[in-house]
């Protein structure tokens, strides 16, 4: 059964959708069946796939209000192993419309569990708002993967996200996991981002992802050329960060399913981190 990771920041800006793309492009290109859903009316990662305003395709919205299966939503991309679901504007309206409906939070989680065992990540790009879009994302994740700004606030905001996936924890999904917090747009070099590194490291422990994301330009250019970065230039420095991401993550959990494929890239890492102490990790996140 695939892993489900909803990418979730109530704040706008910080990387969720770029995060979003380029972590199941990297999954993708190594070799894994992945499935990206957009779950944001914004649909940024619908286009920055490449795929042009269409209000006629089946997509997230259809899924939420029970109109069509994922199945029917699903599209191929340039990755062979890479699906998307798009997202379009209309999905803004069943924020609404859920409100009265039945199994209001369960909608997505529903819509995915038939394809739960075709892929071995399926990636949820949530908007930046703690709504019934990104609360039916979280019901539907295993974990959650947060982007944050390297700033001086970054922590300002988050217990927000924390209370809610508690919330949900507590209620909806008891085995909501938190996946990781990511710093995205970080530069390394400047003492500010070393000391806010350090503050979320002794916040977060080893949840706090060793890999982080650059402030890189590749990184912004790709979703207008429609690609993820590391079809628009496989040896930036933000597509390499993104790989590294995708392969910690993996690393993280080694299911069988995925360790084959994934060999050489394990067997790198594991030069970073001992197995028991990854084992370790996922016992706690569990
Ligand atoms: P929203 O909350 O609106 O959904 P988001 O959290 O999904 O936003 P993104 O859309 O991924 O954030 O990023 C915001 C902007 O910053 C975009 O223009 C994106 O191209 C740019 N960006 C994201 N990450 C990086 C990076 N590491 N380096 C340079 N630019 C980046
Ligand atoms: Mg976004």
């Amino acid at each position: 059964m695939g892993r489900v990771i909803a990418v979730a920041n109530q704040k706008g800006g910080v990387g969720k959708t770029t995060t979003a793309i380029n972590l199941a492009a990297s999954f993708a290109a190594a070799e894994v069946n992945t499935l990206l859903v957009d779950c944001d009316p914004q649909s940024n990662a619908t286009s920055g796939l490449g795929f042009v305003k269409d209000p006629d395709r089946v997509n997230s919205y259809h899924l939420l209000m029970r109109d069509a299966s994922a199945e029917e939503a699903l599209l191929t991309t340039e990755l062979e192993q890479l699906w998307l679901i798009p997202a379009h504007k209309n999905l803004i309206g069943a924020n609404i419309e859920l409100i009265d409906m039945e199994g209001r939070e369960f909608r997505m989680r529903e819509a995915l569990a038939p394809l739960r065992d075709r892929f071995q990540f399926i990636v949820l790009d949530c908007p930046p708002a703690l709504d019934l879009l990104t609360l039916n994302a979280l019901v539907a994740a295993d974990a959650v993967l947060i982007p944050m700004q390297g700033e001086y606030f970054a922590l300002e905001g988050v217990s927000e996200l924390l209370d809610t996936i508690e919330r949900i924890r507590a209620s909806l999904n008891p085995s909501l996991g938190i996946e990781g917090v990511v710093l995205t747009m970080f530069d390394e070099r400047t003492n500010l981002a070393q000391q806010v590194m350090a503050e979320l490291k002794n916040y977060f422990g080893e949840k706090l992802c060793r890999t982080t994301v650059p402030r890189n330009i590749r990184l912004a250019e790709a979703p207008s050329h429609g690609k993820a970065a590391l079809m628009y230039d496989p040896r930036s420095k933000g597509a390499e960060s993104y790989i590294r991401l995708a392969k910690e993550i993996i690393e993280r959990q080694v299911p069988s399913s995925v360790q084959a494929p994934m060999e050489e890239a394990v067997a790198e890492s594991a030069t970073e981190a001992p197995a028991e102490e990854t084992a370790a990790e996922m016992d706690k996140s569990a």
